[in-house]
């Protein structure tokens, strides 16, 4: 007895079924012609199996009249097709064709039936698991250009607010002939103004670069304390203005050397700094440095306004900022503390904030370093 088992899958759009596997030599064959049967077609079972959605069986082919035989399979005497339903949708019709006569009886269409379910459920999981991953290529792929967009459009902006700037500037200092009070007033708006967009620019930038993993450390080795006495004097002068006490405390690690950005390291501290100047009134902001092993723990604590507890980790987030008449009046970009985590993540370290939230407890940001930088190539991110 000679046992031979199809299994079609439903073209939507092609209204057919097509033999997507048969079982021996002339199965293979038939595949490889690419033998399929339109949906409505009225004489072939496979196709009636589709429409009517129930198993059906011809025990005897040679007494009914519709059959229509297939001239690949000549000693078929009985056959069984089973749709294959997931959901209210036809995926398939499996097809079971013997050379003896009753071979089937109603108790194998049971059991075809729920065999054909599972594996419909499995063939419809299998295509969505595949279209799902062709989707993420795609936004994966839309994001990289997106980031690429960003980076080239804000170094494309930077050029021009350069020059705006340097000429603003070289009015400002009277080189091109005296100004009146007003037109010193109106450059030292333009040149505030630029300053800020050229901010907001760089910060575009680098994230943009960060997420299309086109930032690349420069390691080096430094002393960590110059680099942290260098940053407090480039923010005193704002620290100063609001009359608040900027210093490092007198217990740090002033002989700590690490490997690491340094250029990025600066940018990180200086965020960090700005920050703690801007959401602080009155008090003081003191840094620390200890070494703890291998790695290296810095602190930025300030008196300020705190971040409530339950914003903790969002203000890392892009574009984020804790919602005050404080953070509106100091202005800023919300990519600041983003970026910063990032950069320090990228050389396998860590960057935190502690915060009671209680206005005039301030807040305490930790960025914790390998003394060694890990460098993690940052991947192009998936939101
Ligand atoms: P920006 O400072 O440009 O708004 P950041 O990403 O640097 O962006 O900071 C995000 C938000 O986190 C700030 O808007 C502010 O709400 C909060 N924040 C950051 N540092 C402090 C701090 N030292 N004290 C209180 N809030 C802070």
């Amino acid at each position: 007895m000679v046992f031979i088992t199809h299994i079609y899958l439903a073209d939507e759009s092609w209204n057919t079924l097509l033999l997507a596997s048969g079982a021996g030599e002339v199965g293979r064959h038939m595949v490889m012609a690419g033998h399929a049967i339109q949906m409505d077609k009225e004489k072939s079972l496979v196709a009636r199996a589709s429409r009517e959605r129930i198993a059906l069986i011809v025990n005897d082919v040679r007494q009914e009249p519709d059959f229509l035989p297939n001239p690949f399979l000549p000693d078929t005497r009985s056959e069984m097709a089973v749709p294959m339903i997931s959901g209210d949708k036809v995926i398939g019709v499996f097809d079971v064709q013997s050379s003896s006569t009753s071979h089937f009886s109603q108790e194998d269409a049971n059991i075809y039936t729920t065999l054909a379910l599972q594996v419909a459920v499995a063939l419809q999981n299998a295509r969505l698991y595949v279209e799902q991953s062709a989707t993420v290529a795609q936004l994966r792929e839309l994001d990289r250009l997106k980031s690429s967009f960003l980076a080239n459009m804000s170094h494309e902006l930077r050029t021009p607010l350069n020059s705006i700037l340097g000429f603003a500037d070289v009015m400002l200092e009277g080189l091109d002939g005296p100004l009146t009070d007003y037109m010193q007033n109106d450059l030292g708006l333009i040149y505030k103004n630029g300053q800020h967009l050229l901010h907001l620019i760089n910060d575009v930038l680098d994230m943009a670069k960060i997420e299309s993993g086109k930032m690349n450390l420069n390691i080096e080795k430094f002393n960590l304390q110059e680099t942290i006495e260098d940053v407090t004097s480039i923010t005193s002068t704002l620290a100063n203005e609001k009359n608040l006490a900027l210093f490092i405390e007198p217990d740090s690690d002033h002989e700590v050397e690490i490997n690491a950005d340094k250029i990025r390291l600066r940018q990180v501290m200086i965020n960090l700094i700005n920050n703690a100047i801007k959401f602080t009134e009155k008090g003081e902001i003191a840094i620390h440095v200890a070494r703890e092993a291998n790695n290296v723990l810095i602190s930025v604590k300030d008196t300020g306004i705190g971040i409530p507890i339950d914003q903790l980790e969002s203000v890392f987030q892009e574009f984020t900022q804790v919602d005050t008449t404080t953070t509106r009046k100091a202005g800023g970009t919300g990519l600041g503390l983003p970026i910063s985590r990032r950069l320090i993540e990228m050389h396998s370290g860590r960057l935190w904030v502690e915060s009671s939230g209680v206005d005039g407890e301030g807040s305490t940001f930790y960025v914790f370093l390998p003394i060694e930088a890990k460098i993690k190539e940052d991947e192009p991110k998936v939101k």
